[in-house]
């Protein structure tokens, strides 16, 4: 069976020699050596800004919206994770959707504006697939109005945007580093902020509130990365190269062996943005032709993900508003198997069964 990914493995020895320090020094979580090591070691490589690593991707979002003291209505994308509306209702605020643009598969920042009510306090926009919302007309919009902004960047370990890692804009970037992502540490995440003030307070909300060890600056939860988290990321972060490098290879060999196929359109990545390789998403001309070939691929034990679907303003919990293209979008993309080390035979039988059912 394949499946649409394959989580990377360090050499254990490799974790295991990393591991040994948390034994020696017997201190396993409460951000020990490895948690700062691993903070120190991804913000130099990828040259972000501050990070606060957590134990997963989801709850640095949610504390995002705690920390900005977000009220009332968030603007925010359809075409996502549930992860990211899932938040904004958590924290007790109201998502207001903005559909995406038709192409990139981000918020479409021409729609921002008139969406904006007297209640609205932020912008959540997801970077689809690793893939940059327009980074600077968001920002525009957002000084003039008076909002922050949050990025949903789960999949952007080692985007850059202009030559910039993609976690240096919006107010907060939050990232996932769970075991399906482009880097990870088993279940994981991590939180950006070049405002020293956000970062404090974020760094406080993901604490429990601690202000030393008796006093509190305010609410808070837990949501720290432990140390057996931190070693794996430590021992998988000298091959991230490698790992990216290798899909973007896979992702070459999927465009040029399906690139003359009418009814299979790639989703088009931004100017000036370096990739990671994170996803392989197809979008079918339609939703029965997408279901045709998926289930031509699992008759084959080889298994696409629908992702995202069902696009989020069809969630039960929120209040339905149309949104005609991340509807659509979401009844016809599927993500194609993608990880590091794939054979080159697997790849080319994935594109020979999908022509052969076109
Ligand atoms: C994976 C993902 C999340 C959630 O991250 P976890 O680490 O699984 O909690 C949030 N948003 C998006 C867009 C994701 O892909």
């Amino acid at each position: 069976m394949m499946n649409v990914t394959k989580t990377f493995l360090p050499p254990m020895e490799e974790y295991q020699k990393i591991l040994s320090h948390a034994w020696d020094k017997h201190w396993i979580t409460n951000r020990g050596d490895l948690v700062l090591r691993l903070e120190k070691e991804i913000a130099s490589y990828l040259k972000t800004a501050p990070i606060i690593a957590m134990t997963n991707g989801t709850l640095p979002i949610q504390i995002a919206i705690k920390a900005l003291e977000l009220k009332g209505e968030i603007i925010t994308t359809p075409f996502s994770y549930v992860a990211t509306t899932s938040s904004i209702v958590w924290e007790g605020c109201k998502p207001i959707f903005v559909d995406i643009h038709p192409e990139y598969l981000t918020i479409d920042e021409t729609k921002i504006e008139q969406a904006i009510t007297p209640y609205t306090s932020a912008i959540l926009a997801t970077h689809v697939y690793g893939n940059p919302c327009n980074v600077e007309a968001i920002e525009k919009i957002a000084k003039t109005h008076g909002l922050k902004v949050i990025y949903d960047a789960a999949h952007c370990f080692g985007v850059t945007y202009k030559g910039r890692s993609v976690f240096n804009y919006g107010d907060v970037s939050t990232c996932s580093f769970h075991a399906t992502k482009v880097f990870h540490t088993g279940e994981g995440g991590a939180l950006f902020s070049n405002d020293p003030e956000i970062i404090n307070a974020l760094f406080y909300h993901h604490n429990f509130g601690h202000k030393g060890h008796e006093s509190f600056y305010g609410i808070g939860v837990n949501a720290k990365m432990s140390e057996l988290q931190a070693a794996l990321g430590l021992a998988i972060l000298p091959y991230f190269e490698k790992i990216k490098s290798n899909r973007l290879s896979s992702i070459a060999f999927y465009k040029e062996h399906l690139d003359d196929i009418a009814s299979i359109q790639f989703p088009k990545t931004r100017e000036h943005v370096s990739e990671n390789g994170a996803y392989f998403p197809i979008v079918f001309d339609t939703e029965t032709r997408l279901l045709n070939i998926v289930k031509a691929l699992n008759d084959n034990s080889i298994v696409p993900r629908r992702y995202f679907y069902p696009s989020l303003n069809k969630l039960p919990y929120v209040a339905y508003q149309e949104m005609p293209i991340s509807e659509s979008i979401s009844k016809r993309i599927v993500c194609l198997p993608l990880y590091y080390g794939m054979d080159q035979d697997d790849l080319r039988h994935i594109c020979k069964i999908i022509k052969d059912s076109v």
